[in-house]
C-alpha cells in the first residue's frame, strides 16, 4: 500500500502509551478505522485520511521533514526532536495544533535515595543517564550545571544502580518506578502531554481544510469528555439557586412540566464535574429526578 498526496497523511504511535487514546480520539472524530496488526499504512475508509504507524520517536522528523502532513506524539519527544535538529542544523520547524488531553507525564531528574542531595548543583560533573539527552542537557546548562549525559533508550532507571550513571532524567507519571529502582525524584524539567502537529509547508487547500475540520471535532471531542448534561425538576421558587448551583452552566433551558403549576424541568450543559454534594443541594432544595448524562459529542 502507498500514500496518495491527495489524501491526509497522519503518523501516529503503533504501540505504546500513546496508541490506543490516539487511536480512540480519532474515532470519536468520526474515522472509520480498525488497529491494523502489521500493517505500517492504512487508509481510512469513510475521509481521505491514510495513517501511518510508526515509533513515537519518528514522528516529529517525519512531520518536520513533511513526509507526513500531521502527528500525534509526545511533547517531550517533539521537544527533544526539536533541540536535536536545531543542534544539527537540521530542519526544525513545524506548527503546534493541539496540546491533546492524554500522555500526561514529567521529565525529571532522578537520584539515589541514599546520597544526600540538596541542590541542583549537586549535580556538577556527575552523569546522568537518559532518553533524551538534548532536553537534559539544555536544562542543566540553564541552571549552570556541568554535568554529562549518556543515552540510553530504555531501562533508564536502573543505570545509578548498574553502575552506568550517578543520577537519571527519565519519564515520570505516578513515581512509583521510581521508588522501587530506589531514586528520589529531585527536579522536573519538563511537563508533558500528547500534541498534535503539522508539517510547516503549506498544505494544499482541500488537505488543510480537512485539518481543520479534524481539529474542530477533537475539540468537540475534548469538551465533550468534560461536560455533562443535566436534567432535572426544580420548584419555581427555587429556580435561580438551583441553576446558580449547577458547575459552569450557561443558558439552561427551562421548560414547563405537563400537570404541573409550581414546578419545571432544567436542562442544562455542565462544563464541569457535577459532584454528588451538588445533586444533594438541588435535592435539599426541592428538586427530583436529577439526571447526569455524559454527552458524545459536542459542536458549536
Ligand atoms: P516506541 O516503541 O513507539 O518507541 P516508547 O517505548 O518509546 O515507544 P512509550 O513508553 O509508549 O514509548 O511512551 C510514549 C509516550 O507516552 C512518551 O513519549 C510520553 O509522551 C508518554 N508517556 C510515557 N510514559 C508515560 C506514562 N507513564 N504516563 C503517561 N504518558 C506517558
Ligand atoms: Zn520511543
Amino acid at each position: 500500500m502507498i500514500m496518495s498526496d491527495s489524501r491526509l497523511k497522519i503518523a501516529i504511535q503503533k504501540s505504546g502509551r500513546l496508541s490506543d487514546a490516539t487511536l480512540d480520539l480519532l474515532k470519536k472524530c468520526g474515522l472509520n478505522l480498525n488497529k491494523p496488526k502489521d500493517r505500517l499504512i492504512m487508509h481510512v475508509k469513510n475521509m481521505p485520511i491514510d495513517l501511518l504507524f510508526v515509533r513515537d520517536d519518528d514522528i516529529p522528523g517525519l512531520v518536520m521533514d513533511g513526509v507526513v502532513d500531521i502527528g500525534f506524539a509526545g511533547d517531550n519527544i517533539v521537544q527533544e526532536v526539536k533541540l536535536k535538529r536545531q543542534t544539527r542544523g537540521e530542519v526544525a520547524e513545524f506548527n503546534l495544533l493541539k496540546q491533546l488531553d492524554y500522555g500526561n507525564c514529567r521529565l525529571s531528574i532522578a537520584f539515589p535515595e541514599e546520597k544526600q542531595y540538596e541542590s541542583i548543583s549537586d549535580l556538577g560533573g556527575k552523569t546522568l543517564a537518559t532518553t533524551y539527552p538534548y532536553l537534559t542537557g539544555a536544562y542543566l546548562k540553564g541552571q549552570g550545571v556541568k554535568a554529562k549525559t549518556v543515552q540510553l533508550k530504555g531501562s533508564v532507571e536502573v543505570a545509578p544502580r548498574a553502575g552506568l550513571s550517578d543520577a537519571i532524567c527519565d519519564i515520570v507519571s505516578t513515581g512509583t518506578t521510581l521508588e522501587a529502582n530506589g531514586l528520589k525524584e529531585v527536579a522536573t524539567i519538563f511537563r508533558s502531554s500528547a500534541v498534535a502537529i503539522q508539517k510547516p509547508d503549506l498544505l494544499s487547500q482541500d488537505i488543510q481544510k480537512l485539518v481543520d475540520r479534524l481539529m474542530v471535532r477533537i475539540n468537540g471531542v475534548m469538551q465533550a469528555k468534560e461536560s455533562k448534561y443535566i436534567m432535572l425538576h426544580a420548584p419555581k421558587t427555587q429556580l435561580d439557586t438551583i441553576v446558580d448551583l449547577l458547575p459552569g452552566a450557561e443558558k439552561p433551558t427551562i421548560l414547563p412540566l405537563a400537570g404541573s403549576e409550581d414546578m419545571v424541568a432544567i436542562h442544562a450543559v455542565a462544563t464541569e464535574t457535577v459532584f454528588w454534594e451538588t445533586m444533594e443541594r438541588i435535592k435539599a432544595l426541592g428538586g427530583s429526578s436529577i439526571l447526569v448524562l455524559p454527552i458524545e459529542k459536542m459542536l458549536g
